[in-house]
């Protein structure tokens, strides 16, 4: 089977919003083994939305739709479907009792054309909505499958999850299973990371397996079609063993790992905690622990000293370091996480200073970021030359760090 997506909106032309529907769906469209070949945007016109209907189901067996199920003059997706396929539209009770419901819980009056919502394609299944008024589609015609969603990500993304997207694999699948895995790494660039597993990567039909890099981390995902999930994950661990044999020094985890989890998971088994004295990422750092659930057993706290003024009177730097280094060098990220560590009685220290950019700063080129950890042991310090963004390279500071506590403590035993 093959998709395409249309989104539907004249938004979307205008440059107002990112067509990120397209991409939620092809990511999930991509674990189902569904190939999308093309992404549509048309803006809430019947005659231009009928073209692409038509472009679309010459190329593609699955046609998926997102955008115009409201209740305004310029949604009008169903209504142009119907009138294409020639099907009439029905009024859902279920969705009509629910859009009723949804009024009456914020206790405002359902005018007329919210009535309209419930109308569905004749014939269609109805995908429910659970976070808004407008109710999915799904209808088979000829060789052709049709979905509509809602447009408003917070409605379509579980709407598709918990709904569209099992109904598509029981579609593709009625005797089988697809199960993903995917594997992180950190500290190996895309290009070195495919270079290594490339005759895998060519030669595998099932499991395929789909490189992806950002922010400096790869990740490969394995997606297995089997009679069973049993079987699926066999395949998948065969696939598994042979790429990391070839790549494992750089896997950091698996399926929703992130460095952040890695780190708190660790520093949470080993009874450390940590502490940070932030310049460039301003919080950052802090903040990516933080967004994981049980940080607060390993944070202790820290301080954001982004000017040098602050390097001094908050962490008790020396004004003749940082005159004679600069903020932007190895002595004051050591400095700074050498001195934040006994300020919050943390086991480790962070220092992060650096030329977010797009300005050299202290005679640094933009990009320049040094990094710091401080512990018991002694003091570590890398230095990153980086080409990006201000924030991606923020981003990238960050992630490094994260990557090097998280080496530190897999080579520390369990306290
Ligand atoms: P509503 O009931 O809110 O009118 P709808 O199904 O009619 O929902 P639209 O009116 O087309 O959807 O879009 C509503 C909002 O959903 C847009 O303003 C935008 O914020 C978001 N949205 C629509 N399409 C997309 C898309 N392709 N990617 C990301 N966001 C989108």
């Amino acid at each position: 089977m093959n998709a395409e997506i249309i989104a539907v909106g004249s938004e979307l032309l205008l440059g107002q919003i990112a067509n990120t529907n397209a991409r939620f769906l092809s990511g999930h469209l991509a674990e189902l083994g569904i190939d999308v070949y093309f992404h549509t945007a048309v803006g809430d016109n019947p005659g231009r939305l009928k073209e692409a209907l038509a472009v679309a189901e010459s190329r593609a067996d699955l046609i998926i739709l997102t955008g115009g199920l409201g209740p305004t003059k310029d949604d009008l997706t169903k209504e142009t479907i119907a009138a294409h396929l020639g099907t009439g539209l029905i009024m859902d009770e279920e969705a009509l009792e629910s859009i009723a419901e949804f009024f009456s819980r914020y206790g405002r009056p359902m005018t007329e054309n919210n009535k309209k919502q419930a109308l569905v394609l004749d014939g269609s299944t109805v995908l429910v909505n659970r976070h808004g008024m407008a109710p999915g589609m799904l209808f088979e015609k000829g060789e052709h499958v049709y979905m509509l969603l809602p447009g408003p990500p917070k409605e379509m993304e579980p709407m598709f999850q918990f709904e569209g997207k099992p109904a598509l694999a029981r579609m593709l699948n009625a005797e089988g299973v697809i199960v993903s895995h995917v594997l992180r790494f950190y500290g190996i660039g895309e290009a070195e990371l495919e270079d290594r597993v490339q005759d895998l990567l060519e030669s595998q039909t099932n499991p395929t397996i789909a490189p992806l890099a950002s922010d400096g981390e790869v990740t490969l995902r394995i997606s297995a079609k089997a009679g069973s999930e049993e079987q699926a994950w066999q395949l998948i661990r065969s696939a598994k063993e042979e790429l990391l044999e070839r790549v494992g020094s750089h896997l950091y985890g698996f399926d929703d790992d992130s460095l952040a989890s890695k780190a708190v998971e660790l520093l949470q088994s080993q009874g450390k905690t940590v502490a940070a004295a932030e310049s460039l990422t301003a919080g950052l750092f802090m903040s990516e622990l933080a967004s994981i659930p049980g940080a607060s057993a390993v944070l202790e706290g820290g301080l954001v000293t982004y000017t040098a003024e602050q390097k001094i009177r908050q962490l008790g730097l020396s004004e003749e370091l940082l005159s004679r280094h600069g903020a932007v060098s190895r002595e004051c990220a050591m400095a700074m996480a050498e001195q934040v560590r006994p300020l919050f009685r943390a086991d480790f220290g962070i220092g992060l200073t650096g030329a977010a950019g797009p300005d050299s700063h202290g005679g640094q080129p933009a990009g320049t970021i040094w990094i710091a950890i401080a512990s018991e042991s002694g003091t570590e310090a890398w230095k990153l030359e980086l080409p990006g963004m201000r924030n991606t390279n923020r981003l990238r500071g960050v992630k490094l760090t994260l990557h090097h506590l998280v080496q530190i403590l897999r080579k520390q035993p369990a306290s």
